[in-house]
């Protein structure tokens, strides 16, 4: 007996890192899964044969976040597919370094695009057609340490995290009375492609590690537990959390 048995779970950037961890971590848990992606289809691909190596049902499925037309299409094409949606997972997000007096307008709309305007919009989208259904479900948002850590060049990312937090709490505010739960995981440095260019570098690493008590960086597997936790019945009294993935990192 799996804790998602029957459930039908979409993680948006579900082709590679902590997304695909996710994917693959449901799916244990007895998920069927829809693997959303931005460009990357065989990653996406990859992951959904990876699922259903598993014996459960999986698609990949290509939509920009913040865009609504498309977030639409998804959704309905979940629900074709797999059924409808009972728990969502926005994961889906970007990072770039600029220092805030470099920083201009393209760069910081396309950040809060994705990060901030993709899980309001996937979140309501989703949302809707739960309530519509008279269906309880769960949403996990996926946030980061730098909701409540100052890292250089990062006024532009730093207040998307910072952001789901609100976004949390105020979607499970107005979302509890229909039984759908919203919660956040803030993950720590985490050794996926956003991340290479701190785990690939000798000289970074060490000084990085030295802030994370445990002492070394997260596998993308291990966001997927917790993740599961807040998408099942064990979170059933658990919304507008937020829970601090990171080795330790925060309290620092
Ligand atoms: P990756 O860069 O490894 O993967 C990003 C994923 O997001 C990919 O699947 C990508 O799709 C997808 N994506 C990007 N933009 C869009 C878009 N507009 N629409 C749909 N999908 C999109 O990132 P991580 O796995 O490292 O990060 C996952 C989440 O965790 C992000 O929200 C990130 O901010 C957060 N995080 C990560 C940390 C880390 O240490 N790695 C630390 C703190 C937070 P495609 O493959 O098609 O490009």
């Amino acid at each position: 007996m799996g804790r998602l048995d029957g459930k039908v779970v979409l993680v948006t950037g579900g082709s590679r890192g902590i997304g695909r961890g996710i994917v693959e971590t449901v799916a244990a848990e007895g998920a069927d899964v829809a693997v959303n992606y931005a460009t990357h289809a065989d990653e996406a691909n990859a992951a959904v044969e990876a699922v259903r190596a598993m014996g459960r049902k999986a698609i990949a499925v290509q939509a920009d976040v913040s865009d609504r037309a498309q977030v639409e299409a998804m959704v309905a094409t979940v629900t074709a597919e797999l059924g409808p949606i009972d728990v969502l997972v926005n994961n889906a997000g970007i990072e770039s370094i600029v220092p805030f007096l470099e920083l201009d307008d393209a760069e910081w709309q396309r950040v809060t695009n994705t990060n901030l305007k993709g899980p309001w919009t996937v979140g309501q989208v989703v949302a809707r057609d739960m309530v519509g259904r008279g269906a309880k479900g769960a949403i996990v948002n996926i946030g980061s340490i730098q909701a409540g850590m100052v890292f250089p060049g990062r006024t532009h990312y730093a207040p998307t995290k910072r952001g789901i937090e609100a976004l949390t709490t105020n979607m499970a505010a107005e979302l509890a009375p229909h039984g759908i739960r919203v919660n956040c995981l803030h993950p720590g440095l985490f050794d996926t492609d956003m991340t290479s260019w701190v785990m690939d570098d000798p000289e970074i690493l060490p000084h990085v590690l030295e802030k994370i008590p445990l002492g070394r960086a997260a596998q993308p597997k291990e966001m997927g537990p917790a993740v599961v936790f807040m998408a099942s019945d064990d979170a059933s009294y658990i919304t507008g959390q937020s829970l601090y993935v990171d080795g330790g990192m925060l309290i620092l």
